[in-house]
């Protein structure tokens, strides 16, 4: 059977480290909308041009482009027994295009979707995300207060510089906590109701909430 996850929950409530692990652990793939656009803005592709603009602001970049990036990603060979996706959907609107783009790929495939929701204390949120750095080499995640590399910019897994991601600033990422509960918040009910969301709880470290994934998708 196909399996179908998506991950939500605020900005850096450890989506994207869980997510990783989990793909490794199934042999799924890992796709990170955040990633693919700024893969899109490193290229300076017109897509990418476009998605900056609304990035830098802390804004959801327009549905069209995000979902024909999502379709053409989801289409390939390595999505045929499953994926995870870390990112998408991020609205309502978005949750219906994905149903239509599942739709169309899948045809009678049979399959199971799961919503798994990061429930998180939002305090520590920010600070997560203003201290975050990660390696331009190998994509280790460092946080200069909570997990910091052993020399100053310097990432202790392969020696690469440590950067700081653009909107990881703190105006742009207030915008992007407003912009979640505004428009990415609702999507719990709207899995709720179709009865696909399962909860986990995402405070404490990697290891805890590692072993909590873990006992869902086994339980599934
Ligand atoms: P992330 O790496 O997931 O924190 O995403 C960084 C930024 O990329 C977000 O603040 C949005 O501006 C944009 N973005 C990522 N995924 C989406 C999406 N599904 N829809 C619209 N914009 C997105």
């Amino acid at each position: 059977m196909k399996k179908e996850f998506i991950f939500l929950g605020p900005p850096a409530s450890g989506k994207g480290t869980q997510t990783a692990r989990l793909a490794e652990y199934l042999g799924f793939v890992h796709i990170d909308t955040g990633s693919l656009l700024r893969a899109e803005i490193d290229k300076k592709s017109q897509d990418g041009i476009l998605a900056k603009s609304f990035i830098d602001k802390g804004l959801l970049v327009p549905v069209d482009l995000v979902a024909n990036i999502i379709k053409n990603r989801l289409r390939q060979d390595d999505c045929k027994n499953g994926y995870i996706l870390d990112g998408f959907p991020r609205s309502i609107e978005q949750a219906q295009k994905l149903e239509i783009i599942n739709k169309e790929i899948d045809n009678d495939t049979d399959t199971k979707f799961l919503a798994i929701y990061f429930d998180i204390d939002h305090e520590l949120l920010l600070d997560r995300i203003i201290y975050r750095r990660s390696c331009s080499s190998c994509g280790e995640i460092f946080n200069l207060k909570f997990n910091p590399p052993k020399s100053e910019n310097i990432c202790s897994k392969c020696g690469g510089k440590l950067i700081q991601r653009k909107d990881d600033n703190r105006e742009t990422a207030e915008a992007r906590f407003e912009t979640y509960f505004k428009e990415t918040a609702p999507l719990t009910d709207y899995y709720k109701n179709k009865n696909v969301l399962v909860t986990l709880d995402a405070n404490g470290d990697i290891e805890t909430v590692w072993k909590r994934l873990l006992n869902i998708i086994e339980e599934d």
